[in-house]
């Protein structure tokens, strides 16, 4: 039986051989069983181009409309993209421009499977990171100093008033200085980003920073977080059975690498860019990580954390079937598909997502797996399947399921 669908989601095209194994994974894995709707936006590097970017912003603006998208992989483009695809001109990274339009966070989930063991061996659950990209040291204004001087932050009021002073440092000699800001919005908005996906996916959220050294920055970090969970959150969060929990961002790694995981855990911008690449690397393989950008009111965007995987498609060009896995892509359908089930009211596509991401697990937990994973995987499976032969396997499991 096929399975139908109410409202569109918004499907947003990308590059390379993550754009190659987008349209395998829904010709095999979602075509067959599910009359699809989506409103389809292109941001292939060339199609971004020919429509001076305008594309990326309308397919953000779709996302805030309909409520769900599922993004593949796309370029970001530099000086050597430009030659490589003849553009006009260079533009902003499609993530940035449509994280900004829906002034959303980024939680990044590692898939697990039985075979390939966290290097962190007590972890049992996965742990997803959620990191505030916005403001501090990525914003932050520096300055060399060449010698003996004062250092001071001015505050000047835009409507006039009193100015704030103070001094950073009496520099003895030559050094460096740092001024960083972030905004109560911001930080208002990543916080609900936080607990509104916590809560979707029955996580606890954990939030830490150091607020003990940075009683006036860091503090109102801790503030702000506490205000939005006791007035919008913790009814809610008590009637799922979960809790928030505060701590300090020492203390917070170190029970992070002795629990067994299973929680949400919101991270400062520079917190979140470092612990991320610690969870990805300790969780096995960057093909294994999907990536949600979640806005404060709940709009969700599905994708795989990882990039385009260029050398893999320049292979596929010269006629190489490559092992690349599509894993992380698939998941970032089910994800779409099972949020748009879940806002529809449609539990069958819910369902559907759930058996599809069940047959993925189990095919790689019999042994059937593309090379990044047979390296990992322990038993070491007679060999590695390319990315047409594993979605086929994917494809009887789930054909066996329905
Ligand atoms: P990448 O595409 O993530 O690939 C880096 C390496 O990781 C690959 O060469 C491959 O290693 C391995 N890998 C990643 N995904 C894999 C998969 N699904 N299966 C097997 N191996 C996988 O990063 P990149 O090569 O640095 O970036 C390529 C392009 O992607 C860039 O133009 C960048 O702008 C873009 N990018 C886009 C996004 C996004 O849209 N979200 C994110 C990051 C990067 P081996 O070669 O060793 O097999
Ligand atoms: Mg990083």
């Amino acid at each position: 039986m096929r399975i139908t669908m109410k409202t569109p989601l918004v499907e947003i095209d990308g590059d390379e051989m993550t754009r190659v194994l987008w349209n395998l994974v829904k010709e095999k894995l979602i075509l067959p069983w599910v009359d699809l709707k989506t409103e389809y936006y292109d941001l292939s590097l060339s199609s971004r181009d020919a429509t001076n970017d305008e594309v990326t912003a309308e397919s953000a603006r779709a996302i805030l409309r309909l409520g769900v998208g599922v993004k593949c992989a796309t370029i970001t483009s530099n000086e050597a993209r430009k030659a490589e695809y003849g553009l006009k001109a260079l533009h902003p990274s499609p993530n940035a421009t449509i994280r900004a339009i829906l002034d959303g966070t980024v939680f990044r989930k590692p898939i697990r499977v039985s075979c390939v063991k966290p290097s962190v061996s007590v972890w049992k659950k996965p742990i997803v990171i959620g990191r505030h990209a916005y403001g501090d040291v990525y914003k932050n204004a520096e300055l060399a100093i060449p010698g003996p001087g004062k250092v001071e932050l001015v505050y000047t009021p835009a409507g006039g008033g009193a100015e704030q002073r103070i001094t950073v440092a009496d520099m003895k000699g030559a050094g460096v200085a740092q001024g960083m800001h972030n905004l109560d919005d911001s930080i208002r908005s990543f916080a609900r980003s936080c607990f509104s996906y916590a809560l979707g996916e029955k996580l606890p959220v954990w939030f830490a920073a150091k607020d003990t050294i940075s009683k006036t920055y860091d503090g109102r970090f801790k503030e702000i977080f506490n205000a939005v969970y006791e007035g919008e959150f913790r009814d809610r969060f008590a009637a799922a059975g979960l809790q928030y929990f505060y701590t300090l961002i020492d203390d917070a790694v170190a029970r992070a690498v002795k629990g067994e995981g299973g929680f949400l855990w919101a991270c400062k911008n520079y917190d979140g860019d470092v612990m991320s690449d610690m969870i990805a690397s300790a969780s096995g393989s960057l093909a294994m990580m999907t990536s949600v950008l979640v806005s404060p009111n709940g709009v969700t965007e599905y994708e795989a954390a990882h990039g385009t995987v260029q050398q893999h498609y320049y292979r596929w060009k010269k006629g190489e079937k490559t092992s690349t896995n599509p894993a992380a892509l698939i998941f970032a359908w089910t994800g779409a598909l099972a949020r748009r089930g879940e806002l529809d009211g449609l539990p069958g596509l819910a369902a559907f997502a759930e058996k599809l991401e069940g047959a993925v697990r189990q095919t790689i937990e019999e042994g059937e797996m593309t090379g990044d994973l047979a390296g990992l995987a322990s038993p070491a499976p007679a060999k590695a399947l390319d990315s047409w032969e594993f979605a086929d396997a994917v494809g009887r499991r789930l054909a066996g399921v329905f």
